[in-house]
């Protein structure tokens, strides 16, 4: 990189959309190599199955139920506090993917969903932003840099034989394995440090792809798709869609509830719940309760999330008994 490029490092910028397996391990990199400002987004809070992979967080993390973007942030200050990091709780949707986003020299994807991942592409399409997909399920994983207007984006991707069909395994059904985890971060992470340095002109441009249990590895060009819905015909689906007002989460019996626009008075509603008799757990940013066999997470900014049930129906029953329609 050269003392150029840690200079021009230091005053770039990225943002990472999701703090989890691969986001947190990106964002690890990112800071100890000198990154100048980062802000990392994520809608979850630690629980104790995140640990086996999920490389930023310990024991009491999970204890706390600290969101992963405040669990995130103090541990990154620990390793360089001569950096701007921000930790923002929020899961990035049509509504606020400008907000959250606009202005960072490079988005990275830490997430662990698609509708995510195209919300984020047809974004970064529509404003020339660059961003590196990265995905990983099983002991496979997959990454590779967008450039709007000089590579294929992730639209034409997901048309392309071989680039993204292993992925439709959910990690719900087969988990992650740690080091794929590493590795994929890691390869993106390279990426984005010749991106953030000024040296684009040394990206490999290629799609990679590992297995770390078969071994297999790929590494495969990738061009436009002539007829792309984003980066030819410029249809942003994503970007125009309306919020999904539920989300199936991944990795677990769970579901997240958006509500838009609303806030939650934390506090009173905990104090609510306790006078009815339920147990109650809280901190700073959540508030925790049990309706057995279901488990309840609320954040400030209205979302919950339900544990216990993938069913939207189930879910919506017990915001509106609990919260409030
Ligand atoms: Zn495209």
């Amino acid at each position: 990189m050269g003392e150029e490029g840690q200079r021009k490092l230091l005053q770039s910028s990225a943002v990472i959309v999701g703090c989890g397996a691969i986001g947190a391990t990106a964002a690890q990199l990112l800071v100890r190599a000198g990154v100048g400002r980062l802000r990392l987004i994520d809608r979850d809070f630690v629980e104790p199955s995140n640990l086996q992979r999920q490389a930023l967080f310990d024991e009491n993390d999970a204890r706390e139920a600290l969101p992963k973007a405040v669990a995130a942030e103090r541990k990154l200050r620990l390793v360089n506090s001569e950096i701007e990091i921000d930790g923002v709780v929020s899961d990035v949707t049509p509504g606020n993917v400008e907000e959250l986003l606009v202005g960072f020299d490079l988005i990275l994807d830490g997430t662990d969903n698609f509708e995510t991942r195209y919300l984020l592409n047809d974004f970064a399409v529509e404003s020339g932003q660059p961003w590196i997909y990265a995905a990983a399920v099983g002991s496979y994983g997959v990454t590779f840099v967008i450039r709007p207007g000089m590579t294929a984006c992730l639209a034409c991707l997901l048309g392309t034989p071989d680039a993204g069909t292993m992925l439709a395994e959910t990690c719900d059904t087969v988990g992650v394995l740690g080091p794929i985890v590493n590795l994929i971060a890691s390869l993106e992470v390279a990426e984005a440090l010749k991106i953030l340095s000024g040296r684009s002109e040394a990206l490999h441009r290629r799609l990679l792809s590992c297995d770390v249990w078969s071994g297999r590895m790929q590494s495969i060009g990738v061009t436009r798709a002539a007829n792309c819905r984003a980066c030819v015909r410029t249809d942003f689906t994503y970007l125009q869609g309306e919020s999904q007002p539920h989300i199936t989460m991944c990795g677990r019996d769970s579901v997240q509830i958006h509500e838009r626009r609303r806030t939650l008075d934390l506090e009173a509603l905990a104090r609510s719940l306790a006078a009815a008799g339920i147990a109650v757990t809280k901190n700073d940013f959540l508030l925790k309760f049990g309706v057995p066999p279901y488990e309840m997470t609320l954040f400030g900014d209205g979302r919950a999330i339900l544990k216990g049930s993938t069913d939207p129906t189930v879910a919506r029953s017990l915001y509106s008994r609990y919260i409030g329609a």
